[in-house]
């Protein structure tokens, strides 16, 4: 699947390249022929943490240490992108190895990564992030779930919205103010571990647009008794700042799950208008055909070469606050617009559920609001005009 012709870019070392195959061969074999049962369900199999894990493709950015493969970020966007170049675009590994599992890493006691990072990374924990909720998502400020001092830990209350493998997850890092009058001070993040955790109830799953395999869920805390060293980190008051600094990955992770998307997209295009034929021609034969996927091609292709220089600045550790807004901003908006321009293509077809371009339109709809809002993203930007 290259519908985009760019040399290998210069941070995809031999090893990538066998990681590369060796996930792509894998998530063929073992996932992508339940795929459309998942779609179907609703829900992809608990299952798939536990294989996913075993084939080494959880955490492959956590430490030997701690049970990872001692990976860069460039694993994570390796393994990513066939997810995503396979279809399986629901599943939250992403967030749970490129975003729950650095907090614990980046911010975690040596007591708690020795305690949570091996278990991520086999997948007997899943991670979810819980920070927004019913009343507020942008403004994380305005996050009421409480955690109250309590004896020797807290108490936890609230109640948090749309979060990302909320069903299977059983290890939970929720947004909680711990000083309510402190502000950004005054927010903690609190990990739940829910296997034992009396009080924690899961919502809904909830009905959404698209990613209908994907657990988005309500969930709820009701006096939920966590001891002290389920803060994260040592120090309370820190909850902002640890989330600030590693949303840049998380920006990143969501661009190069867009760019994936659009590659896909092209392929799947190409490969149709070159077989469907009117009035006596193929479809690629007409010359709006041609100009659409040349359009297609050189926005996807443009959009890949910004990746790669976002992916190089991030492994050289280097990668600020602006331009990876830049680049979820700019590259979901133009997987939109790539997707969209595909599905035409297909006409009648792109609009029923068994292609998988229609269910890539639905799917894609959600890059531009969640992991910040495109307009939250171009609030940063314009921070540093
Ligand atoms: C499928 C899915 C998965 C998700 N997964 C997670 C998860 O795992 N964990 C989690 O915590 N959250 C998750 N979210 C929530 C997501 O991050 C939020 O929906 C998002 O941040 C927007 O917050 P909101 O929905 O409250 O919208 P609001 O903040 O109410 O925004 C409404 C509109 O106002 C705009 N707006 C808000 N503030 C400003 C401003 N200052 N200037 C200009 N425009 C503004 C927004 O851009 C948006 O268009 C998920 C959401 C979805 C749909």
């Amino acid at each position: 699947m290259d519908a985009i012709t760019l040399p290998r870019p210069a941070w995809m070392s031999e090893d990538l390249v066998l990681l590369e195959e060796q996930a792509r061969r894998f998530i063929a074999d073992e996932f992508a022929p339940h795929i459309d049962r998942w779609h179907e369900d609703g829900m992809y199999d608990r299952d798939v943490w536990t294989k996913a894990g075993a084939a080494g493709l959880l955490c492959a950015t956590m430490p030997e240490e701690y049970g990872g493969a001692g990976g860069t970020f460039a694993h994570e966007a390796v393994i990513n992108r066939e997810y995503a170049l396979a279809g399986f675009d629901a599943f939250g590994a992403p967030l749970h190895s490129g975003i729950v599992a650095p907090y614990i890493l980046n911010y975690g006691t040596e007591e708690q990564k020795k305690r949570w990072l091996p278990k991520l990374a086999t997948g007997e924990l899943i991670g979810a992030i819980a920070m927004s909720e019913p009343g507020t998502g942008s403004d994380l400020q305005g996050v009421r779930t409480k955690a109250e001092r309590s004896g020797n830990g807290y108490v936890l209350n609230g109640s948090k919205t749309f979060i990302t493998n909320g069903q299977h997850a059983n290890l939970i890092i929720v947004v909680a103010k711990t000083d309510p009058k402190a502000g950004a001070k005054g927010t903690s993040l609190m990990v739940v571990e829910t296997d034992d955790a009396p009080g924690f109830r899961r919502g809904r799953k909830l009905k959404k647009l698209g990613l209908d395999s994907a657990d988005t869920s309500e969930l709820f805390f009701e006096d939920v008794k966590l001891p002290a060293e389920n803060l994260l980190g040592s120090e309370e008051g820190q909850g902002f700042y640890q989330l600030m600094k590693d949303l840049p990955q998380e920006r990143l992770i969501v661009a190069v799950h867009a760019v994936a998307m659009m590659e896909r997209a092209l392929a799947l295009t190409i490969d149709y208008v070159k077989q469907r034929q009117a009035f006596g021609k193929k479809i690629i034969e007409f010359q709006n055909t041609q100009f659409e996927l040349a359009e297609c091609k050189t926005d996807a292709t443009i959009a890949k070469v910004f990746l790669d220089y976002c992916i190089e600045r991030h492994l050289a550790r280097q990668l600020d606050t602006v331009t990876a807004s830049m680049a979820k901003y700019r590259l979901t908006d133009t997987q939109a617009k790539v997707i969209d321009r595909c599905l035409q293509l297909f006409g009648g077809y792109g609009y029923m559920d068994e292609y998988p371009i229609s269910r890539m339109y639905r799917d894609a709809r959600v890059f531009r609001i969640y992991a910040g809002t495109n307009e939250i993203m171009k609030l940063l930007i314009a921070r540093s005009l």
